[in-house]
């Protein structure tokens, strides 16, 4: 049985999150500008028809996939929502690896076959990628993966798996450093209002005034 999703309203924006099914329970958000009605999908892990679904809910159609790394878990819906929605889906260039290394990566983790998307393009370095009335703003966070990156609106951000809820990515994975990523953490939350709300790859979400002490307590308690 599914459950029903998640629906924030943060300033223009409706957040809608699409949590995929066990083991990874990875969440996917659709972003929906509600003044002229375009969507972005943000990490579409799996079940592209429930996604697909969720974009038609709001009356309307995708305008891009935006992924914030190429874990499978993160993209391997984007084969199927593509052939709903032929829209292009957006990563980091220094992801290009992992997302090359995907059918092994599937096999390995998830003991699954994936296709890799239809249309991908990469972006560099820490782009504003423009949208007909707004936004978003890339910060690069690598660490968790090479080529990992955040994507801030107005008044929220997806933190993909650089940051948890009370939690850091993993880093033993190739392209994984830990070093980095605690250096891409600290420099994300310095860069956030803090009423920014945090959307991350999975768990609950949580603002940037409740990440910054538990991050200055946790990186000076060798958590990180
Ligand atoms: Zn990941
Ligand atoms: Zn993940």
């Amino acid at each position: 049985m599914l459950s029903k999703n998640d629906c924030d309203t943060i300033g223009d924006f409706s957040i809608t999150t699409v949590v995929n099914t066990p083991p990874w329970y990875e969440n996917c958000y659709v972003v929906r500008h509600r003044p002229t009605g375009q969507q972005v999908v943000i990490d579409p892990g799996g079940e592209a028809n429930r996604i697909a679904a969720a974009v038609s809910e709001n009356h309307g159609t995708a305008t891009e996939i935006l992924l914030t790394h190429g874990h499978p878990d993160h993209l391997g819906g984007v084969f199927d929502l593509q052939a709903v929605f032929a829209v292009p889906c957006r990563a980091h260039q220094e992801e290009q690896p992992i997302i090359a290394g995907l059918a092994s990566w599937a096999g390995a983790l998830m003991r699954q076959r994936l296709s890799p998307p239809r249309r991908l393009e990469y972006f560099s370095g820490e782009p504003t990628l423009k949208y007909d009335g707004f936004d978003v703003r890339v910060v690069f966070t690598p660490g968790h993966t090479s080529g990992g990156v955040c994507y801030l609106f107005d008044g929220f951000a997806f933190t993909g798996d650089t940051l948890f809820n009370q939690g850091i990515g993993r880093t033993d994975l190739p392209g994984g450093h830990g070093p980095t990523l605690t250096a891409s953490i600290g420099r994300l939350l310095e860069t956030l209002a803090p009423s920014t709300r945090l959307y991350s790859g999975h768990g609950p979400t949580w603002t940037a005034a409740e990440a910054r002490p538990w991050w200055d307590w946790a990186s000076s308690h060798g958590y990180a």
